[in-house]
């Protein structure tokens, strides 16, 4: 897999991005915010760069989780994306990525559906996963690296250590990453200009359209604590997911922060 069969799948939409393809890297998160900072290598970005490993053995998930990986069975990349806006504008900028993710996927012929705030699911199981960091250069601008990480073949060990079910993206969708990666990229730069213009109003229904549990019983979990539950409605003009719980007659609106939302099992 080349940065120039990448490229010349993403086509004129991705025109301007820089693309780096890399054997092994801890985070690919980590190494473009440590560009942006211009420490390190001090080789600072001035365009939109995706940085792809096809390695990566740290991978980083929210609030210091581990986003576990085995060597080439995954594709594990991120997209360093200067924005024009003031950072309070990047909140719903998951939801949209996510949207994204799925829209491609879709072109792929792969079924996925959205749980909030930030996980890809494919037959109920976590294909996908999304960290957004951001960060100021020391020319002021804004940058947001957005890393994503889709499980390609989870080793069984692997998916114990996780704990958690995973899913692996079919076959038939995974046989040319360049092709993949370039849809992604592509995808991804037409969808982070519409966000800039259109904020995320422009995803909204689109995120709805794709969530997973619309309409069941949740419970939002802050480090294993119940803090609510209540029936998922989807989520509201600033990606907040509305909740109907028994007590109310209107949903309240929960914001993502740290928390985490589960399916209730009865
Ligand atoms: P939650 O599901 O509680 O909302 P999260 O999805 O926001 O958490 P992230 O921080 O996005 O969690 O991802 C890290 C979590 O994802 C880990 O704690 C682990 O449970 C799970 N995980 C780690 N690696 C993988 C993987 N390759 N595939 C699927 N799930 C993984």
């Amino acid at each position: 897999m080349s940065a120039a069969r990448i490229a010349a799948f993403a086509g004129h939409h991705a025109e301007q991005c820089r693309i780096e393809v890399v054997a092994e890297t801890g985070s690919t998160n980590a190494d473009l915010l440590a560009r942006i900072a211009g420490g390190v290598d001090s080789r600072t970005l001035n365009a939109p760069t995706l940085l792809v490993a096809l390695t990566q053995t740290a991978g980083r998930g929210r609030a210091g989780r581990a986003w576990l990986t085995a060597p080439s069975a995954a594709l594990t990349f991120s997209l360093a994306w200067p924005f024009a806006a003031p950072l309070q504008a990047l909140v719903g900028l998951p939801l949209a990525v996510g949207v994204t993710i799925a829209e491609i996927l879709a072109d792929f012929g792969v079924e996925v559906q959205l749980k909030w705030p930030n996980d890809v699911l494919h037959k109920g199981r976590k294909l996908a996963g999304i960290l957004i960091e951001t960060a100021t250069a020391p020319d002021q601008q804004l940058w947001a690296v957005i890393g994503i990480g889709i499980n390609l073949a989870m080793p069984e060990q692997l998916q114990e250590q996780i704990g958690r079910p995973t899913a692996n993206l079919p076959v038939t969708a995974a046989q040319d990453r360049a092709l993949l990666l370039g849809a992604l990229l592509s995808g991804l730069a037409q969808n982070m200009r519409q966000f800039e213009s259109e904020g995320l109003a422009a995803f909204v229904e689109r995120w709805n359209r794709l969530h997973a549990f619309a309409g069941q019983q949740v419970l939002i979990l802050d480090q294993g604590k119940t803090l609510h539950e209540g029936r998922a409605l989807g989520i509201d003009q600033i990606g907040r997911l509305l909740l109907q719980t028994d007590a109310g007659n209107s949903p309240i609106a929960i914001m993502a922060g740290d928390i985490s939302l589960r399916p209730k099992e009865d």
